[in-house]
């Protein structure tokens, strides 16, 4: 079925066709119908599967058509997301696909001060995307009445049930009406949060999407050993042998981020990182440098793992194993997103073999590992520009006289 074929008002299909959307994907042909009839939802569907327009799509759909009409002014819908480039990002999908409607759509997070303002946006904004916490101190501080929510969408649910943020959820759904629509998405779900993200709905209806396999098909993912001493130098070669590709390299920590920037940086490679600790609008500057390829290497915590549609990263590294294993499928999802491919590569220490075995665990399947002969491994390191100028240092070294190299003067000639 083409969207063509749907009866969706014509600003919609439009909109649809102007982004060259043709055909509904798995997860908006199946979801779509049924959050037109008003039911609650649980949809799991792989990463880069286009969930973002499966409930914007009916979301704007419902609100225009109320829109038309005689209705009452305030929030009909709040998305809540995990980050704030996320809630940004999901702002332009609903900004794209609603052109021309008489639907508003509107993101808050953190770091934005115009509270105020934001009271008065509260009259003409249909929906909200927004991040829990920031929402959650607007509301409490009486910023924004959630009493004409018709729908909840939770993207990336799993993330937003979890620990972290259920709290906020909770003193949430109290503002908001008991008669509503709840929707929750996401490409990773575990039984213990299914049954929270159950408790909180009636009668969900639930859609998967390969259930087998989280991992998109999309991408094509393996595992190399190396030893942590030496990731540098394969991530080294890896953006040597592709030096026009977008490669996004996830590490485990904040320094480890700056750590492996500086390590690229002795060998000419130019990167930039990002992470939780730096401030919004460097987050924001990071994430579009690397979107318009001004930058290609971007260094990154799992802060970005979560829902980042980059369209053209050509490899995800798992420069380190993540510790948590959804985490695998979401940081790999950054590639292969839409109709393209992708390549992910996970390089492995020793020491992180316990890490593999969980991710395993987790997808259901063995990694394929991609074995290098000893000396192929060698050959790596051997040739990375930083082994080749501490040799380059030693040779010269050599070829300096003695007394030069130790800075002794030269003795006085005897008389
Ligand atoms: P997900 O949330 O499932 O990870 P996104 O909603 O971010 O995926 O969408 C992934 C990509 O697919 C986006 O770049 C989006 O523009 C594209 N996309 C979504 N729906 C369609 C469609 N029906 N036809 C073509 N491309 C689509
Ligand atoms: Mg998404």
């Amino acid at each position: 079925m083409r969207f063509s074929q749907y009866h969706f008002v014509e600003e919609i299909k439009e909109n649809l066709e102007k982004l060259g959307f043709k055909k509904p994907t798995d997860i908006q042909y199946k979801s779509i119908p049924s959050i037109l009839k008003g039911e609650d939802l649980l949809a799991i569907a792989q990463t880069g599967t286009g969930k973002t327009a499966a409930f914007a799509i009916p979301v704007l759909h419902i609100l225009h058509s109320k829109v038309n009409r005689k209705r009452e002014d305030g929030i009909k819908c709040i998305v809540m997301v995990p980050t704030r480039e996320l809630a940004i990002q999901i702002h332009e999908v609903f900004q794209k696909l609603g052109k021309g409607t008489r639907v508003t759509s509107f993101s808050v997070f953190g770091g934005v001060e115009q509270a105020p303002q934001i009271a008065k946006l509260e009259k003409g904004i249909d929906i909200l995307i927004t991040t829990p916490g920031r929402m959650f101190d607007l509301v409490s501080q009486g910023f924004i009445h959630l009493n004409r929510v018709e729908i909840l969408v939770l993207d990336e649910a799993d993330h937003m049930l979890d620990r972290g943020f259920i709290g906020d959820i909770r003193q949430l759904i109290r503002f908001l009406p008991r008669k509503r629509q709840t929707l929750f998405f996401s490409a990773t779900i575990d039984d213990e949060i299914k049954d929270l993200a159950y408790s909180l709905v009636h009668n969900p209806v639930r859609i998967q999407v390969s259930p087998k396999d989280p991992v998109s098909r999309n991408v094509d993912h393996s595992v190399v050993f190396v030893a942590m001493d030496d990731k540098r130098f394969f991530l080294e070669r890896l953006v040597q042998e592709h030096p026009d590709s977008k490669i996004l390299v996830f590490v485990r920590t904040k320094v480890r981020c700056e750590r492996v920037q500086a390590a690229m940086a002795r060998v000419g490679i130019e990167s930039i990182f990002m992470h939780g600790g730096k401030v919004q609008e460097d987050r924001l500057e990071v994430l579009n440098q690397f979107r318009r390829g001004t930058v290609k290497l971007l260094i990154a915590t799992d802060v970005s793992a979560r829902g980042i549609d980059i369209p053209d990263v050509d490899f995800v590294v798992n420069y380190d194993l993540p510790e948590h294993p959804e985490n695998y499928v979401h940081r790999v999802g950054r590639t292969g997103r839409g109709m393209k491919k992708g390549l992910a590569y996970s390089f492995c220490d020793d020491a992180e073999k316990p890490l593999l075995t969980a991710i395993e665990e987790y997808i259901g399947k063995q990694v394929k590992v991609l074995a290098l002969a000893k000396e192929g491994y060698r050959e790596v390191v051997d040739l990375s520009a930083d082994t080749i100028l501490d040799l380059k240092k030693i040779v010269a070294d050599l070829e300096t006289p003695p007394n030069k190299r130790y800075g002794v003067k030269k003795a006085k000639k005897m008389k």
